[in-house]
């Protein structure tokens, strides 16, 4: 069976990840979404085990220590990492594991994972990108502004991954579409088909045409 692909989606705060990661998996049934570990407390809505496993700082760091997790950051004041098993249970089963993860999150795995997939969400302009971290209603002004200097930051680390797509106001479906049209291309690469090729190789050598 091939392991199945890792697709990191990354960017700033306030970009659409969210968003288009709900509307991407909905769409793709087979692709698993890492649940994360968070110590943030749970937002109206927001369930155990489905938007993040909610536990405790002492919990976080225990797993920390005992390297259950493939990465980890700090952000915003609360920690957030993604546990390793089920990473890598789910690919040695031929899912594509989706990854929703911060900036910094990202070059870990980009450190620790020699096959990842590394897709930088963008705003169109950093005006959309206010506009939508202070449309979402959920942070105060503070935080609001301190998400917004650190996606002035974040965005200098784009050159370090391999695609950019950029959520242009209400065209998520564009931009998920973008998403799969980058999944079908990696699905595509010669080093997915190895075997399958070999074995391709291998039957026009053995076919004897003079039996035809
Ligand atoms: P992130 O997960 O990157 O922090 P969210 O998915 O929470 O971002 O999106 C931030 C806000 O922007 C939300 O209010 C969401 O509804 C809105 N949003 C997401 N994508 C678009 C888009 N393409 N056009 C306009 N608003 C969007
Ligand atoms: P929120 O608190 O709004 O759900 O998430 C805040 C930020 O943490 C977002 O940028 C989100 O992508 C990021 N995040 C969520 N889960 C993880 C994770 O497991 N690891 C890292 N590094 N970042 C995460």
């Amino acid at each position: 069976m091939h392991k199945g692909l890792l697709i990191v989606l990354s960017g700033p705060s306030g970009t659409g990840k969210g968003t288009v990661c709900q509307q991407l998996c909905s769409r793709q049934p087979r692709l698993h979404q890492a649940i994360s570990i968070t110590t943030r407390p749970p937002r109206e809505g927001e369930v155990n085990g489905v938007h993040y496993h909610f536990i405790g700082e002492v919990e976080f760091i225990r797993l920390r220590e005992a390297k259950a997790l493939l990465e980890w950051a700090e952000v915003y004041g609360n920690f957030y990492g993604t546990p390793r098993d089920d990473v890598e249970n789910a690919r040695t089963r031929g899912h594509d594991v989706l990854l929703e993860i911060d900036p910094q999150g990202a070059m870990q795995v980009q450190k620790n994972v020699e096959d990842g997939v590394f897709i930088f969400l963008l705003p169109p302009s950093m005006e959309a990108l206010w506009q939508r971290i202070s449309g979402r209603g959920t942070d105060s002004l503070q935080v609001m502004k301190q998400r917004f200097a650190a996606a002035n930051q974040e965005l200098h680390r784009v050159w370090q991954y391999d695609y950019v797509v950029v959520n242009q106001d209400d065209q998520v479906d564009y931009t998920v579409e973008r998403l799969e049209a980058i999944l079908a291309a990696e699905k595509c690469k010669v080093k997915h088909h190895h075997d399958f090729l070999q074995e391709l190789i291998k039957e026009g050598e053995s076919i004897d045409l003079s039996l035809h």
